[in-house]
C-alpha cells in the first residue's frame, strides 16, 4: 500500500509515525514545503493544554463539552510519545509538565470568571492541582500592575519544544527509508472514476498512491476548491498568529506560566523551550488569505506583555525570533478529521488552537482509517462533511462576544474615561451583533466570537 499525505505539520508527520509502526510494508509519500512556510506547529508553544483553557461556558454547553474531551484524551500519551520519539531519533526533544496558571487584573473580570471556571472543571474531573501564591512560581517577576493575585499549578498539564518534535519526527521517518520526502505544494487533487487518482504539485509533478491523507494545516480549503471535489465542508481560515522566540538565559522560566483565555485568544503565556529560550505567545486573528509577516501590534502587546506580566527582566532579552504560524480554524470553530464520501480519501484540519496538543490521538485516529482498523474513538462530530455545527445559541453567542470584545480592547490598552464608557460600549456591540445576527438569519442559533468577521463580510454564507 502507498499512501500520499498531504501537508508536514503536526498532523501530517505523526500520521506517518503511526501508519510505519501499524503496518510494516507500507510506503509513504509525504508533500510540503521544507520551509514549513505558515506552519501553525512550529509557532507553537507548544503547551499541552485542557483544563487551561477552559471557559466559563465549556462545561455547560454540550458541544464545547464534548471538544473539552476530545481534547483531554491526548494529556496522558505525551509523556511516553516523546520518550519513544527520542529514542528513535537519539535528539533530545526538550518538555516539561507543570504549568503556572495566573490570575492578574491587565485585563476585565473575564478571566477571574475562566480562572474560577478551571477550578471548578479540575475539581469536576478529580484533576490534580495545587493553589499557590503567586509569588511561589519559580522566575516569575511580573512588574507591580501587572502582578497576579491567585495562581494554581496543574501538574499533568506541559510543553514541549515544537522544533525538536518535528525535527524528530523528520529523522524517524526519513531514517525508516520508507518515507519520501516531497519539497513543494500540492496544488490540487485529481479525482477519476469516484476516488482520487493523483496529487498534482505546484511544479506539475503528479504523486500517486492508493489512499490519500489531506492534512495541509489552514490551507486545506484553497486545496479543496483547486481541486473541485464537491464535499461539503466547513470552510477553513487563516487563523494567523505570532509567537516571539526569546533568549532568557537565566530568566528562563522552569514551566509554561499563563494566563486563562482571554477575548478572543489564549490569553497571555510563557514556555521554556530550552534551558536558555522562552516562547512568549500569541496573538490571533482570522483572515480569509495568509499573511506571512506579523503585525505590529502583535510584536508590541506580546513583548509588553511579556515584560509586565511574566517577568520585568524580560527588557533585556534577545528577541531570537518572531514566528507566524496560521491556526486551521473552521468556520464552526470544530476539527475536520476522518473519512470523506471519496473512498480514499482522509481528511485532518481544522484543529485551531490545540492540534499539537492533540496530534496523539488524532494521528491514531487518521492511521486507522487509512488502514481499515476499527478505532476505538466516536470522533462523528467532527466528521468533514457537515453542515456547520451550531455550537451556541444566539443568546450565549452574543453574550459570549460581548464579554470577548470587551476584553480584548483591554488587552490592547484599551483605558475607559470614568463615566459610563464601558456600559454604552457593551450596549453598542450588543446591538451590532443583534444587528448581524439579523441579517445573516442567525436566529435560533449564534455566531462563535472569532467568526463574527467572517459572517459581517460574507466569507461564510
Ligand atoms: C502562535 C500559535 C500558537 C499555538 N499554540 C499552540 C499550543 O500551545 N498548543 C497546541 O496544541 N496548539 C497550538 N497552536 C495550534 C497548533 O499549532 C495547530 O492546531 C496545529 O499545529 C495544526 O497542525 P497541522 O498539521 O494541521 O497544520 P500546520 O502545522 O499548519 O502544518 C501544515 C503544513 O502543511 C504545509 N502546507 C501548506 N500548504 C500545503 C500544500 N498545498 N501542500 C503541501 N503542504 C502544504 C505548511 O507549510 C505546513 O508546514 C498554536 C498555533 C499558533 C499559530
Amino acid at each position: 500500500m502507498k499512501i500520499v499525505i498531504i501537508g508536514n505539520g503536526i498532523l501530517g508527520l505523526t500520521t506517518a509515525y503511526k501508519l510505519l509502526r501499524k503496518d510494516p510494508t507500507l510506503t509513504i509519500s509525504l508533500i510540503g514545503p521544507y520551509d514549513n512556510k505558515g506552519c501553525a506547529s512550529l509557532a507553537a508553544a507548544a503547551m499541552f493544554n485542557s483544563f487551561a483553557e477552559i471557559d466559563t461556558s465549556t462545561l455547560g454547553n454540550e458541544i464545547e463539552l464534548q471538544k473539552f474531551l476530545f481534547n483531554k484524551l491526548s494529556t496522558p500519551h505525551w509523556p511516553q510519545f516523546i520518550k519513544q520519539l527520542e529514542e528513535e531519533s537519539g535528539l533530545t526533544i526538550e518538555s516539561g509538565y507543570g504549568t503556572y496558571i495566573i490570575n492578574n487584573h491587565v485585563t476585565d473580570s473575564l478571566e477571574d470568571d475562566n480562572f474560577d471556571a478551571i477550578i471548578n472543571a479540575l475539581d469536576t474531573y478529580n484533576e490534580h492541582y495545587e493553589l499557590i501564591k503567586p509569588s511561589q512560581i519559580p522566575k516569575y517577576k511580573p512588574s507591580v500592575n501587572g502582578r497576579a493575585a491567585r495562581a494554581m499549578f496543574v501538574t499533568n498539564e506541559g510543553w514541549v519544544n515544537p522544533v525538536s518534535l518535528i525535527n524528530g519526527l523528520k529523522l524517524i521517518l526519513e531514517k525508516s527509508g520508507r518515507v519520501n520526502l516531497i519539497n513543494g505544494y500540492c496544488k490540487l487533487l485529481h479525482k477519476s472514476n469516484h476516488s482520487i487518482e493523483y496529487a498534482l504539485m505546484e511544479n506539475g509533478d503528479k504523486i500517486t498512491g492508493d489512499a490519500y491523507v489531506l492534512s495541509p494545516g489552514a490551507t486545506f480549503s484553497k486545496i479543496l476548491s483547486a481541486s473541485n471535489l464537491e464535499l461539503n465542508t466547513p470552510k477553513i481560515f487563516y487563523g494567523v498568529g505570532c509567537s516571539l522566540l526569546l533568549k532568557t538565559g537565566a530568566n528562563t522560566l522552569d514551566n509554561c506560566v499563563r494566563t486563562p483565555n482571554r477575548g478572543l485568544a489564549c490569553g497571555v503565556y510563557s514556555a521554556p523551550q530550552n534551558a536558555t529560550h522562552t516562547l512568549v505567545g500569541a496573538s490571533n486573528f482570522i483572515a480569509v488569505v495568509p499573511e506571512e509577516n506579523a503585525r505590529a501590534t502583535s510584536v508590541y502587546t506580546l513583548l509588553k506583555s511579556a515584560m509586565e506580566q511574566i517577568n520585568t527582566d524580560y527588557y533585556r532579552a534577545e528577541l531570537v525570533k518572531v514566528n507566524v504560524g496560521w491556526r486551521p480554524t473552521s468556520a464552526d470553530t470544530l476539527p475536520l478529521l476522518g473519512t470523506t464520501s471519496i473512498p480514499n480519501l482522509v481528511v485532518a484540519t481544522g484543529t485551531k488552537r490545540d492540534g499539537l496538543h492533540c496530534s496523539p490521538v488524532i494521528s491514531d485516529y487518521m492511521s486507522d482509517l487509512v488502514l481499515g482498523n476499527n478505532t476505538e474513538h466516536d470522533f462523528s462530530l467532527f466528521k468533514a462533511e457537515r453542515e456547520i455545527v451550531k455550537i451556541y445559541t444566539r443568546e450565549e453567542a452574543i453574550n459570549i462576544s460581548v464579554r470577548h470584545s470587551i476584553n480584548a480592547a483591554y488587552q490592547h490598552d484599551f483605558v475607559p474615561s470614568k463615566n459610563r464608557m464601558v456600559e454604552d460600549l457593551e450596549k453598542h456591540y450588543r446591538n451590532d451583533l443583534i444587528e448581524l445576527h439579523d441579517k445573516v438569519g442567525a436566529i435560533d442559533w449564534g455566531i462563535p466570537p472569532e467568526m463574527i468577521q467572517m459572517y459581517r463580510y460574507g466569507h461564510i454564507a
